[in-house]
């Protein structure tokens, strides 16, 4: 009852977080009447005449009729302009020398994780140093975006928004659940800068507290319905207000007061909680945790050998090792830490294919 209570009330909060905070962006105004030929139409609006006769499904010939001749209204123009528009602007704002660098920065040092997962090779200094690292060149270096949150969120916000999905962001959030696929959670324990960041916190000497399952996955199903809902019914995005992603573009202008505020709550409860963000928040979050139950390498413990003493769990820092340990059909976020790997005395478990995926 309780629980429910709670998932209540913070429903109710986020419902009203979408009314009041949202952000709503445009892409000028549409400029089409029924004067205007194809030609004249894509040349107002800036756009390339072959993209509007594709999108028209009209013939090279029919661009120089007027729009009535071709048989299509003025509403199926401005709706085909508007995507146009929409994908220009999205792509004009991409750095793709920077996008591309830190995708092969990404794989290089999720493949070196992975190694060293492999090897039993983690240790809290190198994770430490790591997670500095990690939110050091993939955040202050080269700047919130892209980031893995902001795949799935802004795919949902454009397509609820414009109808329109941006190619290149289907391929970035395709590349990042194919690393979840491969290796688990490795992208968020290792290459997420606000992950790192959070994570890096954790580390102070403080006592630490775990979230129970039931509110982080409650908690992110809400968010992530939360963002579906805003984006579809009213085109907006209500996240964008608190991305904590953007404390790493370090322009005040950029976070905003409410912005600040959510990042500095984060970074604080980070403290005592595991990387909050993640588990309450990330819409990647939620869909990396789906695919991560069906990860080709994980945790896997020799059963035989194991002396029962439940370090595992004790060390690790959500209830992801309680559910594997258990052999619980679905077990919480593992973000690939290697806690359990190094800490286990038996020297039972290993970064390897799970026993049920074999
Ligand atoms: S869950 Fe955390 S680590 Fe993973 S994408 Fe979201 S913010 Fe990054
Ligand atoms: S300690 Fe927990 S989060 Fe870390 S690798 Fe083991 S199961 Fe995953």
């Amino acid at each position: 009852m309780k629980r429910k209570l709670f998932l209540f009330v913070f429903f109710t909060v986020a419902v009203y977080w979408t009314a009041v905070y949202a952000e709503e962006t445009g892409i000028g105004d549409i400029l089409v009447d029924s004067t205007m030929t194809i030609s004249g139409i894509a040349q107002a609006n800036g756009i390339p005449e072959a993209k509007l006769l594709k999108g028209l499904k009209l013939e090279t010939a029919e661009a120089s009729l007027k729009l009535p001749e071709t048989g299509r209204s003025i509403g199926q123009a401005s709706s085909v302009i508007r995507k146009i528009k929409v994908l220009q602007a999205t792509e004009k704002a991409k750095d793709w020398r920077l996008i591309l660098s830190k995708f092969a920065l990404w794989i290089i040092s999720l493949t070196a994780a992975t190694v060293l997962l492999m090897k039993n090779k983690i240790t809290g200094r190198t994770r430490l140093i790591w997670m500095i690292g990690t939110a050091v060149l993939f955040g202050f270096m080269f700047g919130s975006d892209p980031n893995p949150m902001g795949t799935v969120k802004d795919a949902i916000v454009l397509y609820g928004r414009e109808g329109v999905l941006f190619p290149p962001r289907m391929a970035a959030l395709a590349v990042f659940l194919l690393l979840v696929f491969v290796s688990n959670k490795s992208i968020c324990g290792w290459g997420c800068h606000f992950g790192a960041l959070q994570d890096a916190v954790n580390f102070s000497p403080v006592r630490k507290f775990k979230l129970p399952f039931w509110l982080t996955n409650g908690i992110r199903t809400i968010i992530l319905s939360g963002i579906i809902l805003g984006a579809f019914a009213r085109g907006l995005d209500w996240i964008g207000a608190i991305d904590p992603f953007k404390a790493f573009n370090l322009k005040p202008g950029d976070i905003g007061f409410l912005g600040m505020i959510f990042i500095s709550l984060m970074l604080l409860l980070s403290l005592v909680f595991y990387r909050p963000w993640c588990q309450l928040f990330c819409p990647f979050g939620l869909a990396g945790w789906a695919v991560e139950q069906l990860s080709l390498l994980s945790p896997r413990i020799s059963r035989q050998e194991c002396v029962k003493c439940l370090t595992c769990i004790r060390v690790c820092p959500t209830r992801a090792m309680e559910g594997i340990y258990h052999q619980h059909k679905l077990h919480a976020d593992c973000f690939a830490c290697g806690k359990c790997l190094s800490n286990c005395p038996a020297k039972v478990i290993k970064w390897d294919r799970s026993k049920k995926k074999q």
